[in-house]
């Protein structure tokens, strides 16, 4: 076969590793003992998964740990606290059984605040006052869908927010297997005009399943509908949409959503240049744009990962040249394993800066950083002065109320400040613009959440309903 990337002419199969066979994965051999143990030690609180394209094709074995593709995917003793660190590797040590493993890692897991900016009791949608829980619907023309089968990924990434889903505290988890209720959601609510498909990764479902859910959203009553698929498999498995046995498939779909006069938007998770740079990844990127979908890119910021303006606009450059829109910067939330992750927005603004100003035009359809917090995506535009003083200048690419998208506000300067909650209104300011009815909208959702609770098709830890009813 020429060009596609497969080896042999063979039909490409996905392998993947996780700690009970992490003596298998390619390249394992390279890491020390020490580096092992902590594998070892470390996915047993935070997700572990990779496979055999990362670790034979983007990892670079030579470099490690500091290779970015390593650090994105591979657990490092920083990512815990080191009393946490301490306290499993002691067990692990101590050949203790694993069920007690388990417990010890469950009660750290707990305490990372797996579900932030109030996604749990504010953005559950509802038909006839029935809660929906695989879905979202935080802004007005968007909805999200978390299809059950859908709620893993090819592999994991370390900083992941999303890790309760693949960590089985199933009580946290969104997801429905009622495409129906998507359809009839949809039919209710005519601002709605754009699906999301996320998870985990949608493209980890075959392509069978996947069809299920979006066929009935080709239909004509849903002219007005873009789908979009929010997916790292680009990065992560670009054999789906080159030569794994569902590829041709998947692109049959992909061709089908716009033959259906549907706009299809692939929102490529890309975090790094390297994920580009492979002949089927870029293959990947050809086949999806053969269909008449956009791939539009985005990832988070991540410390150790590509904290760095030149990782970026390669990244950027990388996207153009292939056809591809950049699209999102993202800060890094308050979760799991954040303090190794996160950089102060000062900083990530600094670094957008430095790539935004090495891209063309063209590149520049990329913003951030952006924080997706509880008011709305919240975009750090710049670091300025008011009345003599210095502060952040922010702006809602989206609001919670939509009357608040693109309003600047400020916010006082502080080099610390990693995320939305460290944000402290200026000194001439009383509150943020919206901190009033921002307010109100927590009230509203704490009435509501005794209902979330007796409603929804989901058991709700006690951690989380005591979350439900403190949210004012
Ligand atoms: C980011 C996001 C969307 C999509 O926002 P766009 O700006 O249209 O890309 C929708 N819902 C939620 C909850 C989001 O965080
Ligand atoms: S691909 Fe997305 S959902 Fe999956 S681990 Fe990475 S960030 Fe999380």
């Amino acid at each position: 076969m020429s060009g596609n990337g497969s080896q042999n002419g063979q039909t490409p199969v996905l392998r993947t590793f996780q700690r009970r066979n992490m003596e298998q994965i390619p390249g394992f051999d390279k890491l020390t003992p020490e580096r092992r143990r902590i594998v070892d030690v470390v996915s047993r609180v935070l997700p572990f998964k990779t496979n055999n394209y990362v670790c034979e094709q983007i990892i670079d074995w030579s470099n490690i740990p500091d290779d970015s593709i390593f650090q994105l995917t591979f657990p490092q003793e920083e990512m815990l606290a080191p009393e946490h660190f301490a306290e499993i590797a002691a067990l692990v040590d101590a050949n203790t059984p694993p069920k007690q493993i388990d417990e010890a890692a469950r009660r750290i897991q707990r305490s990372l605040n797996p579900h932030p900016s109030g996604q749990v009791e504010m953005n559950v949608p509802r038909i006839d006052g029935e809660a929906l829980p695989g879905m979202q619907h935080k802004y007005h023309e968007t909805v999200l869908f978390f299809p059950s089968q859908g709620q893993t990924c090819h592999a994991y990434c370390t900083y992941c927010f999303r890790w309760p889903q693949f960590v089985q505290l199933d009580d946290l988890k969104f997801a429905t297997k009622e495409g129906e209720k998507l359809v009839q959601y949809v039919r209710e609510h005519p601002e709605v005009t754009d699906i999301l498909f996320t998870g985990g990764d949608p493209m980890i479902m075959r392509t069978a399943v996947l069809r299920r859910y979006i066929d009935p959203l080709l239909a004509p009553e849903f002219e007005r509908l873009t789908i979009r698929i929010g997916t790292k498999a680009v990065a992560y498995w670009p054999h789906r949409f080159v030569d794994d046995k569902d590829a041709a498939d998947t692109l049959r779909l992909f061709e089908d959503i716009t033959a259906a006069g549907r706009h299809l938007a692939i929102m490529g998770h890309y975090s790094h240049p390297n994920e580009l740079k492979t002949e089927i990844a870029q293959k990947a990127v050809r086949n999806i744009l053969g269909t008449g979908a956009v791939i539009r890119c985005q990832a988070p910021l991540i410390r150790h990962v590509n904290d760095d303006s030149d990782v970026w606009s390669e990244m950027m450059r990388l996207q153009v040249n292939l056809g591809c829109v950049p699209y999102y910067m993202f800060v890094e939330r308050d979760t799991g394993a954040k303090r190794y992750f996160e950089l102060p927005l000062a900083d990530a603004l600094e670094i957008f800066n430095g790539a935004y100003r090495q891209v063309s035009g063209l590149g520049r359809t990329m913003r951030g950083p952006i924080m997706s917090a509880t008011p709305g995506k919240v975009h750090v535009t710049d670091i300025t002065e008011v009345n003599g003083e210095k502060v952040f200048a922010l702006r809602l690419v989206q609001g919670r109320n939509p009357e608040w998208t693109n309003r600047l506000f400020f916010a006082a300067y502080d080099p610390s400040a990693v995320w939305w909650e460290d944000l402290r209104p200026a000194s001439f300011d009383d509150g943020f613009f919206f901190s009033d009815e921002l307010n109100e909208m927590h009230l509203a959702a704490a009435r509501n959440a005794a209902d979330v609770v007796t409603r929804a098709p989901v058991t709700l830890s006690a951690k989380t309903r005591k979350n439900l009813v403190t949210v004012s």
